[in-house]
């Protein structure tokens, strides 16, 4: 999986389909990632005093599949496919269209 936290990505299939967002949080073991405002869910919950929960309406995001995804390159702009080269003995993200590298967001 080639993506972090901090990426700008377009969503390609499901109900957010043609809507771009950047990425929360990425788990690498289940290839799932969540988008910032995208694929969002109300939960109902139940007033709860042990747990100290005050109960309503939440909103959670839900984790989407990261091959449902393409990386929007911050070069051309364009989502593009992810290839991999080495610079440096550091492994890096490059864009297949334009060829420039894409470094992994700060934290
Ligand atoms: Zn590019």
């Amino acid at each position: 999986m080639d993506l972090r936290k901090g990426d700008n990505v377009l969503v390609i299939k499901g109900r957010d389909r043609g809507k771009t967002g950047t990425v929360v949080a990425a788990s690498p073991t289940t290839k799932q990632i969540k988008l910032e405002g995208l694929n969002v869910v109300k939960r109902h919950l139940r007033k709860s005093s042990r747990a100290g929960q005050p109960g309503g309406i939440t909103e959670k995001i839900q984790p989407i599949p990261a091959s449902k995804v393409m990386l929007i390159c911050p070069n051309c702009h364009k989502p593009v496919r992810v290839g991999h080269k080495t610079v440096s003995n550091k492994k890096e993200r490059i864009c297949k269209k334009c060829q420039a590298i894409i470094s992994y967001a700060k934290k």
